[in-house]
């Protein structure tokens, strides 16, 4: 009897599932910097506090070499990897637009026409994930507890806040421009929550523009970045140079759309989600809730300056303060050790091409609309049919089906004539026939991501992989969207509940977030994951 009563204790003390209950946090909290290249963990690691960025690497679990494995590289297919373990070929957003192939028509990923914008205006309202085709970690939490869960979705961003909530969320926000408030639609709820009309009646937005946007230490100390004016920078309407101090009050009252891009849009964003965690007692119930943030401003900054710009350096710093007090804020409302935090990027970014061609390093800029406008004129030449190409989305040549075969043309032959013409310009390194992937002379880890990339639904009959250092975007600022490291090597830090302290140098993937998360809270992975368990992340 003793042997035995020690026996139960012993898989009592092992076993995380056998006790009085199902050991869960009572806070997940998915965090998603919006253009976090991995490498700024470290390349202003010396500037951070202790409680942000430092705070999960000194108590967390931090995978190194976590690497997205699909194509391409943007908002809305980082956000619907990570939360459904998934990849574009099944769960669907194969871009943040792309074109139909069935009626050639552009589709935005999360528009919903059915739909009505609830405290917002409209078209930016009029959204839903109904085009999203798997669920989320978010929904299996759902499922999971018979929907005595909560779960809700923040991002400035209406994509980044609806794709990682999924199909079943308490309630998905976005920041309507129009408005300058917090918005919803119909397809969560008839009408805004009071705690939500309580926080947009703050004003916040202009509380936080009215100081303008200066850098947080003396300029000079901004080591990182190259000096504050150069010609690759972009600039707020009316300004004559892109330097400090950036008049945000004059900007975000010329346009409310303005805020994104400062690091008031981050501190706005991570002040929304204490007042959902305050407002839906999110963590402070009898089942786990999860918390999905986007924090968006880093991406429209990385847009506008380029990684080396001080501003890019600033709204880190300034984020990782803003980390620190939410970290803080979630100790004292939900307990520390109580919730489980993951800190991930949908995508990284690139270097402004002018900057990196001042250090002689090969670089340039496809153009893909110029580019299918001259591969229109070829095939128009030899067919005597114009437009035949739609347009060149996410690097796929998207050809206008009905056209082609209203005139009585072979797409083959068309394919042919146009992968010649496009194997020959500057900055392509492979042409690739989505037919035939198997046969594309690709290295087998681009082939992987190429495949994973592509839903024959939604995605072009020819891709274009440009040469490293090529990318399709604009010489002010910078872009991502490719196969290479700067745009798909990614954080990935774990911390808090049921999460060891450490670091791994096995390569992961984007996938395996929902897999590692359902893992944690002994949940069913999403219906379309494909993604595995980071094991070493557990603690055992
Ligand atoms: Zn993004």
């Amino acid at each position: 009897m003793k042997r035995f009563l020690i026996l139960l204790l012993l898989v009592v003390i092992l076993s995380p599932v056998i006790g009085q209950s199902v050991a869960r946090p009572r806070l997940v909290v998915g965090i998603v910097v919006d253009q976090m290249r991995w490498d700024y963990l470290y390349r202003y690691y010396d500037r951070y506090g202790t409680g942000g960025f430092r705070r999960l690497l000194n108590e967390g679990f931090s995978c190194e070499q976590t690497y997205i494995n699909h194509l391409p590289s943007y908002t809305a297919v980082g956000h619907s990897t990570i939360f459904t373990g998934s990849v574009p070929s099944i769960h669907g957003i194969t871009g943040n637009d792309w074109v139909d192939q069935a009626t050639g028509t552009s589709v935005y990923c999360v528009a919903d026409s059915s739909v009505k914008p609830v405290g917002g205006s409209a078209p930016a309202g009029n959204m839903s994930p109904r085009n999203l085709l798997a669920t989320t970690i978010t929904d299996e939490l759902m499922l999971a507890t018979n929907f005595r869960s909560r779960v809700v979705g923040v991002s400035l961003k209406d994509r980044a806040s609806i794709l990682p909530a999924g199909h079943t969320p308490t309630g998905a926000f976005w920041f309507d421009d129009v408005k300058g408030c917090f918005s919803t639609s119909t397809w969560y709820m008839p009408q805004l929550p009071e705690w939500v009309v309580r926080f947009n009646a703050r004003s916040e937005p202009d509380r936080l523009v009215a100081d303008g946007w200066n850098t947080l230490y003396p300029i000079e100390t901004y080591k990182q970045s190259t000096a504050d004016s150069t010609p690759w920078e972009g600039l707020f309407k009316g300004e004559r140079a892109p330097v400090f101090p950036h008049d945000m009050q004059k900007a975000y009252r010329e346009d409310h759309d303005n805020i994104r891009s400062s690091p008031m849009g981050n501190t706005l964003t991570l002040d929304f989600a204490r007042a959902a965690v305050d407002g839906y007692a999110l963590g402070q119930r009898d089942a786990t809730d999860f918390l999905t943030i986007n924090c968006a401003s880093t991406d429209y900054v990385g847009h506008k300056y380029g990684p080396n710009s001080i501003e890019v350096e600033d709204v880190y710093l300034r984020l990782d303060r803003d980390l620190a007090e939410f970290f803080g804020y979630l100790d004292r409302k939900v307990g520390k050790g109580n919730y489980l935090v993951f800190l991930t990027a949908d995508h990284g970014a690139s270097h402004a091409v002018d900057f990196l061609k001042t250090h002689q390093i090969p670089v340039g800029l496809v153009g893909m609309r110029a580019l299918m406008q001259r591969l229109n004129d070829t095939l128009g030449h030899l067919t005597g049919v114009k437009d035949l190409v739609i347009s060149g989305a996410n690097y796929y040549v998207n050809f206008n089906h009905a056209r082609i075969a209203g005139a009585g043309l072979s797409l083959d032959s068309l394919k042919q004539t146009a992968m010649v013409f496009l194997a020959h310009q500057p900055g392509i390194q492979y042409v690739v026939d989505m037919a035939h992937i198997g046969a594309a002379d690709l290295p087998e880890r681009i082939a992987q991501m190429v495949i994973n990339g592509y839903n024959r639904k939604r995605c072009g009959s020819i891709l274009l992989l440009p040469e490293p250092g090529w990318f399709d975007g604009l010489a002010k600022g910078t872009t991502h969207g490719v196969w290479n490291p700067q745009d798909t090597h990614i954080p990935l830090v774990f911390m808090g509940w049921g999460v060891k302290h450490g670091i791994s140098y096995r390569t992961v993937h984007q996938t395996d977030i929902a897999a590692t998360v359902a893992a944690l809270l002994h949940i069913q992975v999403p219906d379309g994951n494909i993604g595995e368990v980071i094991g070493e992340v557990v603690n055992p």
